[in-house]
């Protein structure tokens, strides 16, 4: 029997690296674990296959990668260390923008241009920030049931403060929807004593740029955060998402 020549392998955009042809058993361990395993006839074990025989393009069109939870447990349970969840971002980098699914690409090309997902205004923010450090300093906040909170008195949102030891980053549903949720993590830094901040601009904290295979946007929104924390000289950079 001829012996398989390696080198004919076709080639796969999705293939980061060629050697997983060898490596990976097709022992299925990945996909008995993955929550979306079998829908649409998809799991990471096929997957794996696909872009290893050209047949990536399948992949990339499919919904498969975006039903794809990025939970990782298929890369941890792999025994060989193929690195499944890099596959399956990279399947998202290679779809074309505007068939990114739902609202997600929307929701970057906000952030490139606001600063934020949800494009929320400074001067909405800031006037939302001042609003509930009055709240909290007064002690009228209420709990999603009910619960009521002691007064903090003296309390503020510290935006841009120089020298702070922690920067925080938002999640833009937050101030649009659960601006008391932001509340939690500034009662923590009230009773700790923090020396914290929040930036003025380029606040988001949920980098969908990760998620949709976006890696420009990703980067961007990185040195965005990075240049904030610099900026006031903080030492820590608290991603509370
Ligand atoms: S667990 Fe690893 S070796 Fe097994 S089929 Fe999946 S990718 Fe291949
Ligand atoms: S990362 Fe995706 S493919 Fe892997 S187990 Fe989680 S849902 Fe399944």
């Amino acid at each position: 029997m001829e012996a398989l020549d390696l080198t004919k392998r076709p080639k796969s955009k999705l293939a980061l690296q060629p050697e997983w042809a060898d490596v990976c058993y097709t022992c299925g361990t990945c996909a008995s674990g993955c929550p979306v395993t079998g829908v649409d006839g998809w799991d990471p074990r096929k997957a794996v296959r696909a872009a290893l025989l050209g047949l990536e393009q399948e992949l990339v069109d499919s919904r498969w990668p975006w039903i794809c939870t990025v939970c990782g447990r298929c890369e941890y349970m792999c025994p060989q260390g193929v690195k499944l969840n890099s596959l399956i971002r990279y399947a998202r980098t290679l779809r074309e923008r505007d068939k990114v699914p739902g609202v997600l690409h929307k929701g970057v090309a906000m952030c490139m241009e606001k600063g934020n997902n949800l494009g929320i205004p400074e001067f909405d923010y800031l006037f939302l920030l001042a609003d509930l450090s009055k709240e909290m300093e007064e002690g009228t906040v209420e709990g999603h049931h009910g619960e009521e909170y002691p007064a903090y008195p003296g309390f503020y949102v510290p935006v841009d403060k120089e020298g702070a030891n922690i920067i925080v980053t938002i999640n833009s549903k937050e101030p649009m929807g659960e601006p008391e949720d932001m509340m939690f993590w500034w009662r923590i830094f009230y009773a700790a004593k923090e020396n914290w901040t929040v930036p003025k601009q380029n606040w988001e904290g949920v980098n969908w740029g990760l998620f949709t295979g976006d890696d420009d946007a990703l980067k961007e929104q990185c040195r965005r955060i990075i240049e904030n924390a610099r900026k006031v000289g903080a030492k820590t950079i608290l991603y509370p998402e």
